[in-house]
């Protein structure tokens, strides 16, 4: 059996009146893929914020690597290797790909520096390879708010891999993507996976592309935790099937 490196027990995050998180179990292997999927408002993106520290859950666990990290913030979850991208891009537009990267190290003081490129070589080096790794190399230097909407989002993936994460949570790479690109994404974060050895969990609307991806898939509805298989059996589960078609 493989360790897992994410254990989430018996979750329960409210908004108010809106349970929005009721009662998840589920599990991350180190190493693997693995997607969460479900309709519009079923609950993914706040299990991602509770994960990662965002906000305080209700009621539950979440381990990390073994440590209890439910009581914990951002940064220091981060600093454990645990990482999040988001569905709407954070990257600055009148800094260049470059200085994007240089400042999302973190224990750096931010924007003046990379302004001024007092980075040591070896950030700008590894900002660099990291770009190439993404298809971004030719456009290192030209502004962040001049690259496509699917660009930006390859940089946000790129300033995530530059703080060396052991766990990325990816919400809806595909989103907002040419279609015709979203294959070539899709490689993109199995080699993430494969060569640099960092496990994922992803959010994903497309549902031909998390099949691709994930070696198993987690399906939530109405912020409970629907089902659970690897992706031919969650494809054909008529549960899952019943809950996106009563969402539209
Ligand atoms: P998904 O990512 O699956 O579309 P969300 O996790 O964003 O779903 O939302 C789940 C539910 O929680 C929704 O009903 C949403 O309106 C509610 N919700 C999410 N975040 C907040 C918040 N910060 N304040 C109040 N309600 C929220
Ligand atoms: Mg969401």
């Amino acid at each position: 059996m493989s360790y897992q490196q994410l254990e989430v027990r018996s979750v329960c995050k409210r908004f108010g009146g809106v349970v929005a998180n009721n009662n998840i179990t589920l599990s991350v292997p180190q190493g693997s893929i693995i997607g969460l999927i479900g309709p519009n408002g079923s609950g993914k993106t706040t299990l991602f914020n509770s994960i990662v520290g965002y906000h305080p859950i209700d009621k539950g666990y979440i381990r990390f690597e073994g440590r209890e990290i439910s009581s914990m913030r951002v940064p220091k979850i981060a600093r454990m290797g645990l990482l999040r991208t988001f569905q709407q891009t954070h990257i600055y537009g009148k800094m260049t790909c470059v200085q994007n990267m240089q400042i999302s190290v973190p224990h750096t003081s931010g924007g003046f520096r990379a302004m001024f490129s007092k980075y040591p070589p070896e950030v700008t080096d590894k900002a660099e390879s990291l770009l190439e790794f993404v298809g971004l190399y030719m456009k290192r230097h030209l502004m962040a708010g001049d690259l496509s909407f699917g660009q930006q989002k390859l940089l946000e993936f790129a300033m995530a891999l530059m703080n060396e994460p052991k766990l990325l949570l990816l919400d809806e790479p595909t989103a907002g993507i040419n279609p015709t690109l979203i294959n070539g994404l899709i490689e993109r974060l199995k080699r993430t996976n494969a060569d640099l050895g960092i496990t994922l969990f992803v959010i994903e609307h497309n549902m031909r592309a998390i099949m691709n991806l994930a070696e198993h898939i987690y399906c939530l509805a109405h912020g409970e935790l629907l089902t659970s298989g690897p992706p031919d059996q969650i494809q054909n589960d008529q549960q899952v099937i019943d809950a996106y078609l009563g969402a539209k």
